[in-house]
Order: structure tokens, then sequence, then C-alpha cells
């Protein structure tokens, strides 16, 4: 159930195994506003930025999903290994964080990120003197004033510029249409790819060591995004843009493709309303579009996200697990203590997740349903905004929970 990065990871290693699998997914996933790093853990409770991520994980809390990983390191050299196998080829592993370049001009630290994408390997240490910034004209996720601004800060010199082709003047009709996911489907559909370069080449001054682009390129695979680099004449790699953001709209496009290729069923556009139970075991679901029938299985995996995608909702009162009424793991927390005034502290009610055992197996009314399984953001006991291990706790959860399941 949920078809973003956690369903999708334990869904392709379980098909892999030779299962059977369905995945039943309502929408698009959260991977729509990620960009191309994948974070394993960037910073510690208190906010300091993690070089060593795996020493670092080795201190977290009781409550952290990665505390119910048997061995982080392994299974993130297989999550590494399914992004490989699928098509996504990334630089990083789990021995030293690297560094990443915000939309808004900022260094973050994060575990993996895909090729072609520009990356820090210390922060005290550019690896450019001149970089040139070419976005697109009018096209505004790609805050080029803010970006110069971080690099130069880091002494860092910066030229900006911009380009455009006549095929794209149709998108500025309307602010809405100029976004990273309609450029790329105008550039790939005309192969516009070698006037764009000769666009960018023709901005391009002497001296510069680095052209860094939005990456408004490689919507169903990486081909056309590495095609436009090559032709390019000095060094030059992307950066990630506001969302919707392409290496994660390209992310999902390709773990689906693979998940289908393996045998998997998609079920796209549906949502699981219910479980149909018998005792505390979970015999089927069911959904709103196949109205009547039951969707049965031996094992179950709940991915469906946290409050962004619906998987946790929140009413007045309470927060709960919609579609099957599993028991959520409050924390001890209620609406008084939910929130902090402050946004740019961590807020408490993104750590509140649904319960699971040692097994990342769900509780329903405080009994353990042993064939129901719980991976990625729905979990309880993180907060991935403010430590940086969205990615690692969907793809390491959910390989965790594919191994149970096999091992079961
Ligand atoms: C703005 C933003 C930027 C981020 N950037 C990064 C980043 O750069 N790097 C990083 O590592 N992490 C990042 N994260 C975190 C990362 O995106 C999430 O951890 C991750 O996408 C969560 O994946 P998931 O599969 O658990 O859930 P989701 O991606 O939320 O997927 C859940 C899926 O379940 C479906 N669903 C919900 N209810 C049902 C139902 N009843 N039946 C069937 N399907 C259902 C939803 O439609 C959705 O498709 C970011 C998060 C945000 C919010």
């Amino acid at each position: 159930m949920g078809g973003g990065l956690s369903g999708l990871t334990a869904g392709i290693a379980l098909a892999q195994a030779g299962k059977d699998v369905a995945l039943v997914s309502a929408g698009q996933s959260m991977m729509h506003f990620m960009g191309g790093s994948l974070d394993l853990l960037g910073s510690d409770p208190s906010g300091n930025d993690v070089y060593k991520p795996l020493e670092a994980i080795a201190t977290l809390n009781s409550k952290h999903p990665y505390t119910k990983i048997e061995d982080v390191s392994r299974l993130a050299g297989v999550a590494k290994q399914v992004l490989e196998r699928v098509g996504l080829a990334t630089t990083g592993d789990t021995t030293v964080n690297h560094w990443r370049i915000t939309p808004i001009g900022g260094l973050m630290p994060t575990w993996l990120t895909v090729q072609g994408m520009a990356t820090v390997a210390d922060p005290d240490q550019m690896p450019w003197h001149s970089v040139t910034l070419v976005n697109i004209i009018n096209f505004l996720d790609f805050p080029t004033k803010m970006i110069a601004a971080g690099l130069r800060d880091r002494g860092v010199q910066v030229d900006v510029k911009a380009v455009t082709l006549p095929e794209l003047q149709v998108l500025r009709q309307s602010p809405t249409e100029m976004r990273s996911t309609n450029i790329a489907k105008v550039i790939e559909r005309n192969d516009l790819i070698m006037k764009l370069a000769d666009e960018i080449n023709a901005q391009v001054g002497k001296g510069c060591d680095m052209v860094m682009l939005p990456s408004v390129l490689g919507i169903a695979s990486g081909d056309k995004a590495s095609q436009l680099l090559r032709l390019i004449n000095v060094q030059a790699a992307y950066l990630d843009t506001l969302p919707p953001t392409l290496p994660g709209v390209r992310m999902q496009a390709m773990l689906r493709k693979h998940f289908t290729a393996l045998g998997g069923t998609f079920i796209t556009g549906d949502q699981v309303t219910g479980g149909v139970w018998e005792g505390d075991e979970l015999k089927g679901v069911t959904t709103a579009k196949l109205e009547g029938d039951v969707l049965k299985a031996k094992h179950f995996v709940l991915a469906t996200g946290s409050l962004a995608s619906r998987g946790i909702v929140a009413d007045y009162n309470h927060m709960y697990e919609p579609a099957l009424g599993v028991d959520i793991d409050d924390l001890g927390l209620d609406r008084t203590t939910w929130a902090k005034l402050d946004v740019t502290e961590a807020q408490p009610y993104m750590e509140v997740g649904v319960a699971t055992d040692a097994k990342l197996r769900c509780q329903r009314n405080g009994k353990t349903v042993a064939n129901l399984y719980a991976a990625g953001s729905i979990l309880s006991g993180h907060n991935s905004v403010k430590l940086l291990d969205g990615a690692g706790v969907d793809m390491l959860t959910a390989l965790q929970v594919a191994n149970n399941i096999l091992n079961q």
C-alpha cells in the first residue's frame, strides 16, 4: 500500500525474490518534492551537520526507525544497488556524507546523489573557482540570485546567465506551465538538446570551470540529461530546482518501471479503504475503486506516507491512520503539544506515526498484527526535515520489511 519510495523499494525487493506483489497507490508520491539526493542522516538531533552517518546513527534514541534495522551499513549498500539496477547511478556511500547544493543556495549533507548533479566533498573547500549559472528565461523555480549569493559567500565567482528556445515560448504564456517537468517534455519531445547546448555554450565565458544548470531534463530516464552535459564545452552539472523536482519524478518513474518489469502489478489511482480481519490477522484489503472486491495476500506492507500523503491524518484532537485503523504512536503528545509556535523549530507532530514492534509489524488495538508491516515515512520516531534522514528511513525500512517477510 503506497507507491512512494518506501512502497516501491519493498515491492522491488519482494518481486526480485520471486514473490507475487501487487502495489496499490492513491496518487503521486513525495518523490515529486525530492531532489536528486537521498539522505541517510545529515543532521544530529542537536542540529549539527553529520559527517560520518553510521557513527551518528549508532547514537540515535531507541524510537528511531533505524534501531529496527538489523544492519544499517549492509542495507544501505543494498539500497544503492537497487537504485543502480533501476538505472540510477549515484555517487556517495555510508562512510562519509557529501554536500549537495540546495535550490536556495545552501549546502546540505547527504548520502547518495544521482550522477550528473553538482556535489561538494568538503563544505569548507569549494571545488570551483568560477561558476556560470545558466537558467531558462522566465523559469521561476530556480532562484539564481539566491544560489549565486550562496556560492559567492563561499568564495566562488559566479556569472548568472539565461537562455531560451523559441519552442519554450509557448510555456511562458502562463507562469504555471513554466515548470521543470513541462520544460523537459518540450525539450525532449522536440529533440532540442543540441540547440539548447549551443545556447548554453554561447553564454560560457573564458575562465569558467563549472556550468550549473537547473534540473529540467530527464523525465523518464537520465539519458537526455546526461547527453546535454556531454555537449557543454566545460564541466557541467545540474542543481535541484524547487518542486516539482525532476530527479525525484524520474526516480519514481524508473523504480515503477523496474517493479513492473520484475512482474509486479501496479494499481494506480486507487486507495485502500479498509481491512478484512480474521481475529488479529489481516486477510485482505478493500479499495475505493475495486468495489465489492477484496485484495487478498499473505503479507501486507503499509507504506502510505505521512501527513502530506494522508498516510496519517489529523483531526482537531487526534492523529490516526485512516486506511486500516492501526495504532498510532503519539509519543505522549496531544494537540496542545503537537506544534511549536516557532516554525523553524523541530515540530513534534512530525515524529508521530504508526506504532510497530521490533520487526516493523503494525499493531491494532494494542496487539501485533503478524502479517502487516509498515515502512517509510509513516513510521513514528523521527523527523526527516530536521534529521535529514528521509530516503534512508524509507529505503532501509522497506528492505528490512522485505527481509522480515522473506525470512518469516
Ligand atoms: C518538500 C520535501 C522535500 C524532500 N526532499 C528530500 C530529499 O531531497 N532527500 C531525501 O532523502 N528526502 C527528502 N524528503 C523526504 C522524502 O521525500 C520522504 O521521506 C519520502 O518521499 C517518503 O516516502 P514514502 O514512500 O514513505 O511516502 P510517500 O512518498 O508519501 O508515498 C506514499 C504513497 O502512498 C499513497 N497513499 C496514501 N494513502 C493511501 C491509501 N489509503 N491507499 C493507497 N495509497 C495510499 C500516496 O498517494 C503516495 O503515493 C523530502 C520531503 C519533503 C516534504
